[in-house]
């Protein structure tokens, strides 16, 4: 099983290191050749104008969009959240986006004073079967996540569809829609590796 981290722009090392961690193989995506036989996809952080524009030029926007109408799991991070978005408020008018979770987001959303800053998320209750069971270990309360915001989205407003799986001050920063799991932050480059975990499960592998 290989998980494909889309490799255009952004900390793919670091989501390729976090895979290894939770003992799944991975391979950079860079162009559309690249892009077959994936168990899971991986949209990191980086930025989501650029990307799109990235996406277009490789061919890799169709390639991506098809696999997630065939419904590949996919993990978007930060900018990747972005593109997954059905709506993106505060985007340039030619960003494009796949509209796979059904999510509003505000592009760069924390603000300028708070740019990049580092939380811990809660994901000790809300999250019903969402998480499965990647987090917590089933009984009592998860530890709270560590969490990295760097420009991140705010997620505005989510579908019915949408399991919330934590939330900072009230907003979504972690969601998941079937095989669409996005966070507005950057696990990848924490310790913890709960979310890498639970879409290694997503993707049908990975190892404790
Ligand atoms: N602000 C970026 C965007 O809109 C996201 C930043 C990030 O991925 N760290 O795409």
């Amino acid at each position: 099983m290989v998980i494909g981290v889309l490799a255009l722009q952004g900390d793919v090392r670091e989501h390729m290191a976090a895979l290894a961690d939770v003992g799944c193989e991975s391979r950079p995506v860079k162009r559309v050749a690249d892009a077959g036989g994936l168990a899971g996809l991986v949209l990191p952080g980086g930025e989501s104008t650029t990307l799109s524009m990235l996406l277009d030029s490789t061919g890799l926007f169709d390639a991506v969009a098809g696999l997630l109408d065939d419904g590949l799991p996919v993990l978007g991070t930060c900018a990747g959240l972005v593109l997954l978005a059905q709506d993106v408020l505060d985007g340039r008018p030619d960003q494009r986006f796949f509209g796979a979770l059904s999510a509003v987001v505000r592009r760069n959303g924390y603000g300028r004073q708070l740019q990049s800053f580092e939380s811990e998320v809660a994901v000790g209750c809300g999250f019903g079967g969402g998480f499965g069971g990647g987090f917590g270990g089933g009984s009592g309360e998860a530890p709270p996540l560590p969490a990295v915001f760097i420009r991140a989205p705010v997620v505005v407003s989510v579908g019915d569809e949408v399991d919330v799986l934590a939330t900072l001050d009230g907003a979504p920063v972690l969601v998941r829609q079937g095989a669409v799991l996005a966070a507005a932050f950057h696990p990848e480059l924490t310790a913890d590796r709960r979310i890498h975990r639970l879409f290694a499960g997503m993707c049908g592998g990975g190892a404790d």
